[in-house]
């Protein structure tokens, strides 16, 4: 077998968790994820279901502008929460990419395998729990007030982590957006103006996504594909095969929330980054400025932990067996 399709094998299998159902889990049946003290329920642990109702207002920052609908968002789909690992684990096993993300015009990628064609994209909650990577995710909110800042840090720790772009956001702020290119972060699409995809039509979610796409190519020079955020984490089976069908395989959901849009402070946001385990996915916001502080207290902590900073993609590369 091939390292393609051996790497194709084991994403699948850290992803299965997306991909077959089970009834949402009661909300005392997570385990191990830390608990929200804000009384957001934290996503449970193994196959990483976004959340339970309540859970997908959090992620956004209030969005006046674009958001008729504040913070608040349509409970998603009860999420695929299988812990079982359909596939064939027994090909979990693969080398990390020798390649150095950084300064890459596409960090950190060997492509990740596609989702086939009429499928819903990929839900992902968290990576391999067994990888001591964690990736920090930074979404375009509706300012830039802590992206030149949280830049700033990521440099001087020589980081590269993944950003989710708004197409109005880059076209805002091209400079911010060029810089976020120019050091060799990823860079992931949510949408050109951030509506909540699952209650607009088709034919509008699938322009937002291309529209999304094209400022940010025109900014950046770069393809976010196939890495795509819904806006307030609301999503649907439906809404992520027009995903798909848009050219991402790839829906990127979180199951570490800082909350840091409810601006709680550089400490609270501090101390939610820490709850990340292996493979975990932390949520931030480009808008707000103590999540630079936060950023800068966190990283020093998760190094020592043992955590490797990695971008997305990265870390749904890894596998059990890949010394991380
Ligand atoms: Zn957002």
């Amino acid at each position: 077998m091939s390292a393609t399709r051996v790497r194709a094998a084991a994403l699948l299998i850290v992803l299965a968790l997306a991909a077959s159902c089970a009834p949402p889990l009661p909300s005392g049946a997570h385990t191990g994820v830390p608990r929200d003290p804000a009384g957001t329920p934290a996503p449970p642990e193994e196959p990483g279901l976004p959340a339970s109702p309540g859970d997908p207002q959090g992620p956004e920052p209030p969005v006046p502008a674009d958001d008729p609908q504040g913070p608040q968002a349509p409970q998603p789909e009860a999420p695929d929460a299988s812990p079982e690992r359909p596939g064939d684990p027994s090909e979990g096993t693969q080398e990390p990419p020798a390649q150095d993300p950084r300064g890459q015009e596409d960090p950190a990628r060997d492509p990740l395998p596609e989702v086939p064609e009429g499928e819903p994209s990929r839900l992902v909650v968290h990576g391999d729990r067994s990888c001591s990577m964690v990736a920090l995710t930074y979404d375009a909110g509706s300012g830039a007030d802590g992206a030149e800042a949280i830049l700033d840090v990521l440099r001087e720790h020589g980081l590269q982590v993944t950003f989710f772009l708004t197409g109005r956001w880059a076209e805002q702020f091209p400079d911010l957006a060029r810089r976020i290119a120019d050091e060799g972060h990823e860079i992931a699409n949510h949408t050109y103006s951030h509506p909540d995809l699952t209650t607009i039509p088709d034919e509008e979610v699938l322009q937002q996504i291309r529209d999304g796409e094209e400022a940010i190519r025109a900014a950046t020079g770069r393809d976010p594909r196939p890495l795509f955020r819904e806006p307030y984490g609301a999503f649907s089976e439906h809404e992520r095969r027009l995903v798909r069908a848009a050219g991402y395989s790839y829906s990127i959901y979180w199951d570490v929330d800082t909350l840091d849009w409810t601006f709680p402070g550089v400490e609270a946001t501090t101390e939610r980054i820490l709850r990340a385990q292996g493979g975990s996915i932390v949520l931030m916001h480009l808008n707000v400025a103590d999540s630079a502080a936060a950023t800068a207290a966190a990283i020093p902590v998760l190094q020592a932990r043992g955590y490797e900073i990695v971008p997305v993609s990265r870390l749904l590369q890894c596998t059990a067996d890949e010394p991380a």
